[in-house]
């Protein structure tokens, strides 16, 4: 099952087609994402089932965020090693937790204001949260997550590094900095959940490449650990880290600028694209 929103309604996504889940359901769903993945295991019997004769054209760039204004958003820092490394970390032995502020998360196509500073790229696989809960077990974790999407983690540099310490969610949360999508694809889809390609292209140049095999902290694994603290709620998103490549550990640095255009894709769920603007 692939979904997302279509002004701000839930629907399934083919490769060519949406499907309106309130509509096709006569009502049995709501059309926010955030209380239809409240009953995210009868929504995902329905989907599989669903009745496709009432289905649309599907125009790309009309799709929105897969949870529009998701109620919690948790990032992981350095959760790769040769990221941890080029940041000048050794790897942490425990996940080193923030948050993009919800008001940052957008669609997966579009063009974002730059503020002033240094703003960064890293491409992540972002996981959906569906009936959520809490202490849920790293056996059971992978069951609390309605599906994978793409992210970008877009990060204003100077603000989230002059200070000591540095701070990182604020740094994180200008708007439209959390671009996310372009569906979230449940993980029976992909070929391997824990084992996703991925890579981010800047213009005509790959910035970033990895699988999420690298990650230091597997999915169900931060899950586990995220859950014995707060209660994971439906929609919520969970960026899950990103690989080295990133702008400002290059020699010399390098930062969005105006007209650069950031392309990150991961294997069996698709592409976002952003362009900058000042
Ligand atoms: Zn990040």
């Amino acid at each position: 099952v692939r979904f997302g929103t279509l002004s701000q309604r839930l629907v399934l996504v083919r490769e060519h087609a949406v499907l309106d889940v309130n509509q096709a359901s006569e009502g049995r769903f709501p059309a926010d994402a955030k209380c239809a993945l409240e009953r995210w295991e009868e929504l995902r019997a329905w989907a599989g089932q669903a009745d496709w004769s009432a289905a649309r054209p599907l125009a790309d760039a009309a799709l929105g965020p897969p949870v529009p204004l998701p109620r919690q958003v948790f990032a992981v820092a350095l959760n790769y090693r040769p990221h941890a490394a080029e940041a000048g970390f050794s790897p942490p032995s425990e996940p080193l937790i923030f948050t993009k502020f919800p008001s940052c998360v957008t669609g997966p196509y579009g063009t974002i204001a730059l503020p002033d500073g240094h703003v960064d790229w890293e491409i992540e696989l972002v996981a959906v949260v569906g009936t959520g809960g809490r202490d849920i077990a790293r056996a059971k974790a992978w069951g609390a997550i309605a599906g994978v999407t793409i992210g970008q983690d877009l990060s204003e540099r100077k603000l989230q590094l002059t200070g000591t310490p540095p701070q990182f969610s604020l740094a994180k949360s200008f708007a439209g900095f959390g671009p996310t999508g372009p569906v979230a694809v449940t993980t029976d889809e992909l070929a391997d959940r824990d084992d996703i390609g991925f890579e981010c292209w800047l213009n005509n140049e790959r910035v970033q490449r990895g699988r999420t095999s690298e990650m230091i902290f597997p999915v169900d694994d931060l899950v586990a650990r995220l859950s014995r603290v707060c209660r994971l709620l439906p929609g919520d998103l969970i960026f899950t880290g990103t690989p080295a490549g990133v702008g400002n550990r290059r020699n010399p640095p390098r930062y969005l600028a105006e007209g650069d255009v950031l392309v990150s894709r991961f294997e069996g769920i698709g592409e976002i694209r952003q362009s900058f603007a000042r």
